[in-house]
């Protein structure tokens, strides 16, 4: 270590704390003082409609503490135990998750079909289908993709339509695992709907943690009927908050206050800020293109245990490529300390 401990971390948007207006939203609805639990309360009802106006469409909508029980029991919910999941090889929830949603849905598999750039096809979901066509193969049921990608990348609009359209010529489902959806609406320009439901998208996982809440990830299902069994399991799970005020209130008051899509601007411009900090560094290439509030550099094993050893941590994944994170919180200062440390560590 040196004597000058880095001043900010980038290592995962989850290092941030609690955004102010979260925050803000926790206290008041503790001073409200006795309200009815288990999600029988005004928060709540409130923080449902919120969710269902900002999609401009009548779905049904759950909070739960973390984004591994959002997919998990989301796609539990749309996938019986004797079919499969389809998700990319780096979807959170085929490497991340310890088999939670193999484990809710008490016997799926999950399917990963080869993937350019951590990104789902139309033809990866093709593949799985007519591998699957014998009686006695675990046939899929539904389809997860994440917007932003593990590894940072956006699926268009476009995109996504393409993969609905050859879920329903298959009779499947899409799920879009959305811990980063707010960083794509920012980065894309759309609305919610425009890369959820208009596209066909069934189910959602929205992430309020990395936004800036404390806890308590959103679940929306487009179409109700798809819900059908969804709050049984959460509460089987042990995902239901029995003070359930104090998740949903912080979304309420960040959509109402567009605090949630303030902080995802933020954390995307942090990103690109970072990366063209960077960009003229003699030998360091980026793994994939600044999409959203992820940089993957292509950092050479010396630099990256020079960097260790000042302090700055972070994730190397997908093959070896360093990650960079950046969260509602993000500050200039320590972006700029962090590109110099990499300049020096790279000998420029
Ligand atoms: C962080 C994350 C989740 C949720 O993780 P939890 O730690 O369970 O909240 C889900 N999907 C992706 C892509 C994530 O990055």
């Amino acid at each position: 270590m040196t004597d000058t401990a880095p001043p900010q971390q980038f290592a995962s948007d989850n290092y941030s704390g609690i955004c102010p207006q979260a925050l803000e939203a926790i206290t008041r609805a503790s001073a409200a003082g006795s309200t009815p639990a288990y999600g029988d309360d005004p928060w709540t009802r409130l923080a449902e409609d919120a969710i269902r106006t900002l999609f401009g469409t009548d779905a049904a909508v759950f909070f739960v503490f973390n984004g591994t029980a959002a997919n998990a029991l989301t796609l539990a919910t749309l996938c019986p135990p004797y079919c499969s999941i389809i998700a990319t090889d780096i979807a959170h929830a085929e490497t991340s998750e310890r088999g939670a949603p193999e484990f809710f849905t008490g016997g799926s598999k999950v399917m990963t079909p080869p993937c350019p750039e951590g990104k789902l096809t139309p033809a990866a979901i093709k593949l799985c289908c007519r591998k699957t066509q014998s009686f006695q193969a675990s046939t899929p049921a539904v389809v997860t993709i994440t917007q932003p990608t593990e590894n940072g990348l956006l699926y268009t609009a476009e995109e996504i339509k393409a993969l609905s359209d050859t879920c329903r010529e298959h009779g499947l489902k899409l799920h879009m695992d959305g811990a980063r959806l707010a960083n794509a609406v920012a980065a894309l320009g759309c609305t919610p709907a425009a890369i959820t439901w208009e596209v066909g998208v069934d189910a959602l996982s929205f992430g309020g943690t990395k936004n800036g809440m404390a806890v308590g990830d959103a679940v929306v299902f487009f179409d109700r009927s798809l819900a059908r069994g969804f709050a049984e399991r959460a509460k089987q799970g042990g995902q239901v908050a029995s003070k359930m005020r104090f998740l949903s209130a912080p979304w309420l008051s960040m959509i109402k206050n567009g605090a949630w899509l303030e902080n995802a601007r933020h954390a995307n411009e942090s990103a690109r800020f970072f990366a063209q900090s960077i960009a003229d560094v003699p030998n360091l290439r980026l793994a994939w293109a600044v999409d959203s509030n992820s940089v993957f550099l292509l950092l050479p094993e010396q630099a990256a245990n020079t960097l260790r050893a000042q302090g700055w941590r972070f994730y190397t994944m997908f093959g070896g490529a360093a990650r960079f994170l950046f969260g509602w919180d993000a500050k200039p200062e320590a972006i700029k300390a962090l590109a110099n440390a990499i300049r020096a560590a790279m000998g420029g």
